[in-house]
């Protein structure tokens, strides 16, 4: 079998390819004996450096026509989608995913950036007030330096969610992957940057202590974060050193909430949808269940019906349907609330078909779990797992159910499930959350364009995607004038 090359990437500062030297290893979590990828590990100087390219092509990028800047990113989207194959491909082998999963995770990387580039025209436009004496004028103005810090888990639609807002509306940016995915987003950068000018798109990578520096850097104006709930606490207490601005998109516990009318029979299928893709690695995915008692057998056979038809492999094996997890880390964590639930007593389901026994423990493989039988206040049910193993927690009311909905510091997604669509418009009303479903858990079509995504609590501050979501990278400048004669033009 022919051997995939070794890719050795470097960071991109001011268009140049600089090293390191240091290089850590990416490993494929489905095979961890191959080695996929050496990286450049950056030292703090680097971190300077890219911030200081950063800075100097912000003041020629800030006064580029909103219109020059948006051709400029149709032009890297269609630039980004030539090579999507690659991406998705090289995406499997550093992430873990399925194929088809990665390949949505770059298509939606690319269609960031295109609506982005569809509402910055309209948006941007300055509004304007005028009197006999006087004249206002609203501009939207870039911030500066845009630090992104990017997870591992969905990297191409959440570094594009941030390059795409950046970018139209003025601003530059230094990008960080995570350690943990960084080859396939920095290729797609790397494409990205040469449609701008020297300086406008920046990556580096390394551990936290760049990340660290990146949030600390007195140049950097605007943090957009996306990653764990502690994390998060870190980037901001690093911004408040010089009071920037900062978007967090964190974590989750989300709950589904099935209310005793709805018919096992159409919600599983929809639910599962919502709870295992990418082995429950999706920052908006279902954390926990909470099934009315009359309905808990036929919902948890349901379910392990379903579930158990999973073909657990590896991400490029087309048969199957059920990746590994992407690190040890996170692995770990997984492996430890499915035992400790064991023990607890719970009554834990492994569900799923082993296709490659033999290779199992050369990756972060688990069986998709469903766990019955645990008290609400349990750490399964009460942490976000972000793995494959998911807990059935049994309700008698429809307000016993809310409170322990609503009964979490974290607020980023919901869902309700119910045959009555009026009862579920009421009670998602309830719900303190930043996004709430009825009857589905993962955003829609319709949704995509229209729904702005974030949390609340916890789970982060500011919203991506929609006018709301470009907002987050803009300032207001309030220029009044006062008229001297007749005609004076603002
Ligand atoms: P982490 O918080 O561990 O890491 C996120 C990013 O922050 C990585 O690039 C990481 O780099 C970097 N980083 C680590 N320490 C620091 C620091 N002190 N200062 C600045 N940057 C730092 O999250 P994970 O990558 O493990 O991602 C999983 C988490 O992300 C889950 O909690 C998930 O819910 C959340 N998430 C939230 C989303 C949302 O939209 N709300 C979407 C997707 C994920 P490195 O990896 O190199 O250490």
């Amino acid at each position: 079998m022919l051997k995939t090359p070794v890719i050795t990437l470097d960071m991109l500062i001011n268009h140049q390819d600089v090293g390191s030297c240091a290089y850590f290893d990416v490993r494929d979590p489905g095979r961890l004996t191959d080695l996929v990828g050496r990286v450049a590990s950056g030292s703090v100087d680097h971190v300077h450096q890219a911030v200081l390219g950063a800075h100097q092509a912000f003041q020629i990028w800030k006064r580029t026509p909103v219109s020059e800047r948006v051709q400029r990113l149709l032009a890297a989207a269609d630039g980004m989608e030539k090579i999507a194959d690659e991406l998705s491909v090289t995406l499997v082998r550093e992430q873990g995913m399925l194929l088809k999963e990665t390949q949505r995770d770059v298509k939606n990387g690319i269609r960031a950036l295109r609506e982005m580039a569809g509402l910055a025209e309209d948006f941007l436009r300055p509004e304007r007030f005028e009197d006999d004496e006087a004249i206002v004028r609203i501009e939207k103005t870039p911030r500066g330096v845009v630090a992104a810090i990017v997870p591992w888990n969905a990297p191409m639609g959440l570094a594009m969610g941030k390059v795409g807002p950046a970018l139209v509306s003025g601003n530059t940016i230094v990008v960080k992957p995570s350690e943990y995915a960084p080859l396939a987003v920095s290729m797609a950068l790397k494409v990205l940057a040469s449609f701008f000018p020297a300086g406008t798109i920046n990556v580096i990578h390394g551990q936290a202590d760049v990340g660290s520096a990146l949030t600390r850097h007195p140049l950097v104006r605007k943090i957009s974060f996306t990653g764990g709930t502690t994390t998060g606490k870190a980037v901001m207490a690093a911004a408040a050193e010089t009071i920037k601005n900062i978007s967090l998109e964190l974590g989750g516990n989300d709950p589904a909430i099935i209310l005793d009318d709805a018919d096992p029979a159409i919600v599983v299928p929809e639910l599962i949808k919502g709870i295992f893709p990418r082995s429950g690695q999706v920052c908006y995915a279902i954390k926990r269940v909470y099934v009315p008692r009359k309905l808990t057998s036929a919902i948890f056979d349901a379910i392990v019906s379903a579930v158990d038809q999973y073909k657990i492999g590896y991400g490029l094996d087309p048969r199957a349907n059920f990746a590994p997890m992407n690190n040890r880390h996170q692995y770990t964590i997984v492996r430890g609330l499915i035992e400790r639930s064991r023990q607890a007593g719970a009554s834990v389901h492994a569900l799923g078909t082993k296709l490659e026994p033999d290779n199992w423990d050369n990756g972060f493989y688990v069986q998709p779990t469903v766990v019955m039988g645990l008290p609400p206040d349990a750490e399964l049910v009460v942490s976000e797992q972000f793995g494959p193993v998911i807990p059935l927690v049994t309700y008698d009311t429809p307000e016993e159910v809310l409170e322990l909905a609503n009964a979490t510091e974290f607020g980023l997604a919901s869902s309700i499930w119910t045959n009555d669509p009026e009862r579920g418009l009421a009670m998602a009303s309830e719900i303190e959350a930043g996004i709430t479903f009825v009857n589905s858990h993962g955003r829609t079509a319709l949704g995509d364009k229209h729904m702005p995504f974030g949390g609340v609590k916890q789970s982060g501050i500011g919203r991506v995607r929609t006018a709301i979501g470009l907002a987050e990278y803009i300032e207001h400048h309030a220029i009044s004038m006062k008229k001297v004669t007749n005609g004076d033009r603002l």
